[in-house]
């Protein structure tokens, strides 16, 4: 089931998720869910709080769906490596409409469960590195125009006000 991606300014994005305590059916469900909706938006990773949901769990594609093996589900996801740097354009499907140039390291290695509560650690550069620390990120309630500079994120939350006032948000 396709479900309704939360917006920048809704409480949930915007603090830390709790740890997933066990890999319940609901949890499984949310996981098939957050799939087909990264599918569906299409977007190429998504954090259970984009969904409503403030668990540290995430879902990674960036093959958006073309290569079974890109498929990547983090539940408890931690750091284990973080090294290099890389300047890129960004974006997230809870902000809709803006992009910004987003420094990140350029490879990361990942530790977390799968989808069945099996530890499985996972390592990313370039875009997969990019994609991981996005996700990573709404984990703690962090998003990506946060990251930016005062005027650049000033720019965007100022019209992102201006789209909620008018109830275009
Ligand atoms: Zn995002």
């Amino acid at each position: 089931m396709v479900r309704p991606i939360i917006r920048y300014g809704e409480p949930v994005l915007h603090r830390t998720a709790e740890p997933v305590t066990e890999i319940t059916a609901e949890v499984d469900a949310l996981i098939e869910d957050m799939i087909q909706t990264m599918y569906a938006a299409p977007g190429l990773g998504l954090a259970a709080p984009q969904v409503g949901v403030p668990i540290r769990l995430f879902v990674v594609d960036t093959s958006l769906g073309h290569r079974a093996d890109d498929l990547v589900v983090m539940v408890n996801p931690e750091f284990v490596e973080r090294e290099g740097m890389q300047l890129e354009e960004e974006g997230c499907l809870s902000v809709p409409g803006f992009n910004s140039t987003v420094a990140r390291p350029e490879r990361v290695v990942v530790r977390g469960l799968d989808r069945h509560g099996a530890e499985h650690v996972r390592e990313g550069t370039g875009l997969l590195a990019r994609a991981f620390q996005h996700e990573m990120d709404h984990l703690d309630g962090r998003v990506f125009v946060d990251r930016l500079r005062g005027i650049q994120r000033d720019l965007i939350v100022r019209r992102i006000r201006k789209l909620s006032r008018t109830g275009k948000w």
